[in-house]
């Protein structure tokens, strides 16, 4: 049987366009490969539980192996095969249509370079590193023949009888001249790593030696021989797949360390596991914030059936969850649309609002386990905490609830808890609140320590996103002002009565302002001699908020 034929498509030259678009992305041919020999062996898998296929399964597996003389690069799979006829159908009809809806789809788009790799182009991305693309099938139908076709991308093929002995397929690529580099062992190890790593059925890459036991040398000490073993890429069963009871958190830690090798450990996490109505699983873990948020950020990787897509989740996850790490995989995100599209898209905002709100009821039952606990890990938690009540609305509603206010005796209180605190005693003359805050302990101490005798509490306000949350706080909570410690009016506006005991005049207290003023101020500066109580600093120079 040898047969050659013109495959029927509306765009006659995709080939040229695919080339110059996912030419930055070509990589992904790798992606789409192994992920099809996956797929062909769950359907097999899925066949046989269904009692449609009588045979051995076998062990299920997929291998990536390249050869740099022939340069050629196979990826074998023990799936369910196809005939001839079916890779006429499969291949010529769906795959080469698949490209061609994907060329005129995004042939004028402006991010065509984002789509791209997040794109499932399946099958045709092989002709993106390869003038020819070989494909040796045999189905697991009884009394199935071979197959083999070869194709250089255009719409030409030809069909002829194969020689694959067992079931399955092999797809092996005559990679071109300008894609020699994947040629290469370390080159195809790492996409591998990036895109496989957690697929569900092994996938072999070659072998790899070990030490195995080997009996005992003269003196009794156990010997060890060099032994050669496949090397397996993936982790078939990594935890998001797993139910959370099977779990401990040296699982959890574990998983931490294979995504972000040698990164210190996380705060918390919370497993993701949802059917309806949409489907996602994964994990999210909450690292060691640091004050510099730009170096944590885009840590989420997203997969889809437990192929890796991509690490840029900033339209699917809430800005402010940016900061997390671990994995979404959902196979309900699209990936084929521009982003203007997937903003809109109602899955994601559906997966937006799940994701708020699973981690502010992970934090609000932290929170109300073990508030020591969470008060330690405060100063990593506050940022994060802080920063999504600043950035999102949903997430600020359930945020006041269990963000911490510390204040310069490191004690730390909810929003009402402080309010109580505060109320006998830091009023304005119309009963709004009065806060204190400093934004720097060791600067301000002055103020700190006045102001503590006077009675009056002040929090302690000092990290970059503060400012932002001061702000905030002051729009949101009704009835309270916010005064810096050393802002020149923080302590007249609450209404005091206390005993002052004058012991300096009016005219002492010029002179002394007059001496100070010569000797330190700078514009914007301010000298006060008001505080006529002999317990406490007599004067005091104030510089006002900018
Ligand atoms: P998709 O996988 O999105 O359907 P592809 O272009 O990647 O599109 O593949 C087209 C079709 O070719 C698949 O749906 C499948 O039926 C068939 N196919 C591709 N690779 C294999 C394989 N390794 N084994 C069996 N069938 C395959």
């Amino acid at each position: 049987m040898q047969e050659k034929g013109t495959i029927s498509i509306h765009t006659e030259n995709i080939f040229p366009i695919i080339k110059k678009f996912l030419y930055s992305d070509n990589e992904i041919f790798l992606r789409e490969l192994v992920a099809n020999a996956v797929d062909a062996t769950q359907k097999i898998k899925r066949l046989s539980s269904l009692g449609e296929y009588k045979g051995d399964l076998g062990e299920l597996k997929v291998s990536v192996s390249f050869d740099e003389k022939k340069k050629t690069i196979t990826i074998s799979d023990n799936g369910l095969g196809m005939t001839g006829e079916e890779i006429k159908k499969y291949i010529n009809q769906i795959a080469f249509s698949g490209a061609t809806e994907f060329v005129e789809k995004f042939k004028d788009a402006k991010d065509a370079n984002e789509i791209i790799g997040k794109f499932g182009l399946g099958f045709y991305s092989a002709f993106m590193v390869a003038d020819q693309v070989e494909i040796q099938s045999l189905s697991y139908k009884e009394g199935s023949e071979p197959a083999r076709w070869i194709c250089d991308g255009s719409t030409e093929f030809e069909i002829s009888a194969g020689n694959r002995t067992e079931r399955g397929t092999d797809i092996i690529l005559h990679v071109n001249k300008e894609s020699k580099e994947f040629l290469d062992k370390g080159k195809l190890q790492g996409i591998l790593d990036k895109y496989c790593k957690f697929l569900p059925v092994p996938v072999q890459f070659g072998n790899k030696s070990t030490s195995e036991p080997d009996g005992e040398d003269a003196d009794g000490k156990p010997k060890y021989k060099s032994v050669e073993v496949p090397n397996i890429i993936n982790n078939t069963s990594p935890i998001w797949t797993k139910s959370p009871t099977e779990l401990k958190d040296e699982d959890y830690l574990s998983f931490y360390q294979e995504l972000y090798p040698f990164s210190e450990a996380p705060l918390f996490w919370i497993h993701l596991n949802v059917d309806y109505p949409f489907n996602l699983t994964g994990v999210l873990y909450f690292p060691k914030l640091k004050n510099d948020f730009e170096m944590q950020r885009n840590k989420i990787k997203l997969f889809s059936r437990q192929v890796f897509i991509t690490d840029e989740v900033k339209d699917v996850v809430p800005e402010f969850l940016m900061l997390l790490h671990g994995i979404i995989d959902s196979p309900d995100i699209p990936l084929n649309v521009s982003r203007s599209f997937l903003q809109a898209d109602s899955s994601v905002k559906k997966i937006n609002t799940y994701i708020t709100k699973k981690v502010a009821d992970k934090l609000a039952s932290l929170f109300k386990a073990d508030r020591k606990a969470y008060e330690e890990k405060w100063s990593d938690i506050g940022l994060f905490v802080k920063y999504g009540m600043i950035s999102e609305e949903k997430f600020y509603d359930k945020g006041k609830d269990f963000v911490l206010m510390g204040n310069t005796a490191k004690e730390y209180f909810t929003v009402d808890e402080y309010k109580e605190k505060v109320k006998a005693n830091q009023t304005d003359k119309d009963g709004n609140l009065v806060l204190l805050y400093a934004t720097d302990a060791a600067k301000q101490d002055s103020f700190i320590q006045s102001a503590n005798k006077k009675g009056y509490d002040v929090l302690l306000m000092d990290s970059p996103i503060d400012t932002h949350f001061i702000s905030q706080m002051e729009q949101k909570l009704e009835k309270v002002n916010l005064k810096r410690v050393d802002a020149a009016s923080a302590d007249k506006i609450i209404s005091k009565d206390e005993n002052i005991v004058a012991v300096l005049n009016d005219e002492e207290k010029e002179k002394v302002k007059g001496i100070f003023e010569k000797a330190i101020v700078k514009p914007g500066m301010k000298v006060e001699v008001d505080s006529l109580n002999p317990d406490e600093l007599p004067v005091i120079v104030t510089m006002d908020e900018f």
